[in-house]
């Protein structure tokens, strides 16, 4: 692949002189002679949304030069870092990334940071258009007491541990001063650590799980997780096949593992019933539930492990060990739903009634949250780039202006959901977007929007 690996005094003149390199080139791949050619395309992230965007854009337009930029070494963001080791067959990916990668007109710079490096002025200056797909790096919160506790930590962290993230192959969680661990969250990012944490590790041997991380587990004391959610069954945020890696009783599912659900938390009202109506989803997720709750109960075993799915509880505290050194139990409040009045949705109310959960270990999985950088406008509240299609816009408020040149892909774009093939389709409308505002002439006009200013929002919808 087209991989090139820079010394940081160099990778930053390198990164300037590139557009004029492929400048020489130029009349071979001319187009239409009103677009710009070459157009030099910059994609900043090399997780899934960042290498679809590539594709599409070699694909939608000859006389494209993508070089993609990442602050790692390595490339495949999210695919590397965050799929599961014993989900091999998500990582396949890989390979067509990989062709991407090799194709003579895209390029890949790691070890170059986005705010540190170069500042997203001097990237808007070298390049006709930058794409900005650098994810979800960081974590929500609870806001709740004790959340600094040792032995808290988030389910991004400790799932980038298992998959020798850079940043994070010091974490060293501590899998032996305890039998219990505690998953805040029922996403599917919480199946897949309960998943690790109980999954025999023989079978994880054969995966590519960092050795270190191996070598933790295998020493791990925990028998027992409790996958903890604020809401019901018919709301779990999980989907059906990722359950029944767990739940089901096929070659790749978990072994050796008691599943215990309460059969009180499966008794539906009317709004749930209305839920599982509505969506497919929610109605296979309540009856795999359902089903496991009688099923599992059965085996007895007691060399078994045990995965506890806790629903109605809302976490209110981290509550210190004995000794003060490390978490020694959550805190949860029991709740109740209630339609929220605005949206339809059923939410989560606190009932005052409190009971406290032992463990030594919590992760929170309850979504990553993208981050900021300087001079690019951001939603704090829904951790968003604020865009039209893709195209950057200027801030939140109506009297937004599009940002020339300027375009967003992925979880930066539309928020932490969705799985690998979900970028095919965000990288697909934003390519359109680019397309579209190529074709206008908007790169190549000297006085045209990407040189002058910010076109209103509303002039692009
Ligand atoms: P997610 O699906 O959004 O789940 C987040 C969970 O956290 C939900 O159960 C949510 O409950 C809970 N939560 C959020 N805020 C909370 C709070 N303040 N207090 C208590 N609970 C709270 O996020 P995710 O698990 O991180 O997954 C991210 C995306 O990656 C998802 O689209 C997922 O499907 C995808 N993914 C896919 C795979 C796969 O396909 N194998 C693997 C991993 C991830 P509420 O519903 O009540 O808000």
């Amino acid at each position: 692949m087209g991989r090139r690996l820079l010394l940081p005094h160099t990778r930053r003149l390198m990164l300037f002189l590139r557009p004029m390199r492929y400048s020489a080139s130029a009349t071979a791949t001319a187009t239409a002679g009103s677009l710009r050619d070459p157009l030099h395309v910059c994609v900043v992230g090399s997780g899934p949304a960042g290498f679809y965007t590539a594709e599409k854009m070699l694909k939608g337009r000859e006389g494209v030069r993508v070089d993609i930029i990442d602050r790692l070494p390595t490339p495949f963001g999210l695919v590397r870092s965050g799929v599961a080791p014993d989900h091999p067959e998500t990582k396949i990916v890989v390979n067509q990334f990989s062709r991407v990668a090799a194709n003579p007109r895209c390029s890949f710079f790691g070890n170059v940071t986005l705010g540190s490096d170069l500042s997203l002025s001097e990237l808007r200056k070298t390049y006709d258009v930058v794409v900005l797909a650098y994810g979800a790096e960081s974590d929500r919160s609870f806001g709740i007491p004790g959340e600094d506790l040792r032995g808290i930590h988030s389910a991004r962290e400790f799932v980038w541990w298992y998959n020798g993230h850079p940043d994070m192959c010091n974490l060293a969680p501590d899998l032996t001063n305890t039998d219990s661990a505690v998953v805040l969250g029922q996403g599917n990012v919480a199946l897949d650590v309960a998943r690790i944490l109980l999954r025999c590790t023989t079978e994880l041997a054969s995966t590519d799980i960092a050795d270190y991380a191996l070598d933790a587990l295998r020493s791990s004391t925990i028998r027992k997780v409790y996958l903890v959610g604020r809401r019901g069954p018919v709301q779990a945020a999980c989907t059906a096949k990722e359950l029944r890696e767990i739940l089901g009783n096929y070659k790749m599912c978990l072994k050796n593992v008691n599943v215990y659900i309460k059969e009180a938390d499966l008794a539906t009202s009317p709004a749930d019933k209305e839920e599982m109506r509505n969506s497919r989803i929610k109605r296979r997720v309540y009856e795999l539930l359902s089903k496991a709750a009688t099923v599992h109960q059965e085996n007895n075993d007691n060399d078994r492990k045990e995965l506890h799915f806790v629903f109605f509880r809302k976490p209110t505290k981290f509550l210190p060990s004995e000794d003060g050194s490390t978490v020694g139990a959550m805190e949860l409040e029991k709740t109740l739903l209630k339609d929220d009045g605005a949206t339809g949705k059923q939410v989560a109310v606190g009932t005052g009634e409190f009971e406290e959960l032992k463990c030594g270990i919590v992760l929170k999985s309850i979504g990553y949250k993208s981050l900021p950088i300087e001079g690019l406008s951001f939603d704090k509240y829904r951790g968003v780039v604020p865009n039209l299609r893709g195209r950057v816009l200027s801030s939140e408020s109506e009297t937004a202006t599009v940002e020339p040149g300027l375009y967003v892909v992925g979880w930066l774009k539309r928020g932490p959901t969705g799985i690998v093939a979900t970028n095919l389709h965000c990288a697909e409308e934003t390519v359109d977007s680019i397309l579209e505002d190529d074709r206008k002439g908007l790169f190549t006009d000297p006085s045209g929007p990407k040189r002058e200013g910010g076109r209103r929002a509303e002039e692009q919808a």
